[in-house]
């Protein structure tokens, strides 16, 4: 009987510990579950991280050329350099030494500062074309000291 008893005891203690065991294993998949979950969370939030440096970066380069550019307005002005022919040009530079170089109004309105190259002197005045855009102007002045005015 007591024998008995002790077999019973025994494969109860059996079951208690297959139970165990089972629970163990349910509760280790379910923490390796959780570990896979935060480890795909943790792989999203990096790679939106890396996005948001991407556009931080893209928008610090944005804000130091519109700094930049700020900087390059508020250093030109616009000047006639005859009647109805306008161009920009360096305050510093006209002041300094009364000519340009001259820049594209239309390029300067789109924020770029494109030189306008002399394409030299005609019988109707001296040619200029922006290398960007190509648009032509022409001085029909006769441009020495004093020979533009600012607008
Ligand atoms: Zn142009």
């Amino acid at each position: 009987m007591l024998s008995s008893i002790q077999k019973l005891s025994s494969l109860v203690k059996d079951a208690l510990d297959i139970a165990k065991e089972a629970a163990v294993r349910e509760k280790v998949l379910a923490i390796q579950n959780e570990a896979f979950a935060i480890q795909d969370t943790n792989f999203l939030l990096l790679k939106e991280n890396h996005r948001l440096s991407e556009r931080v970066k893209e928008l610090e380069t944005k804000i130091a050329e519109m700094e930049q550019w700020e900087r390059t307005e508020a250093a030109c002005d616009l000047y006639e350099l005859a009647p109805g022919v306008f161009v920009y040009s360096c305050k510093e530079t006209v002041s300094t030494f009364n000519q340009g170089p001259y820049f594209c109004t239309n390029r300067f309105h789109k924020k770029q500062k494109s030189i306008l190259q002399n394409m030299g002197k005609y019988t109707n005045g001296t040619l200029y074309r922006c290398p960007r855009c190509y648009t032509e102007i022409m001085d029909p002045s006769k441009r020495g000291p004093g020979g533009f005015y600012q607008v």
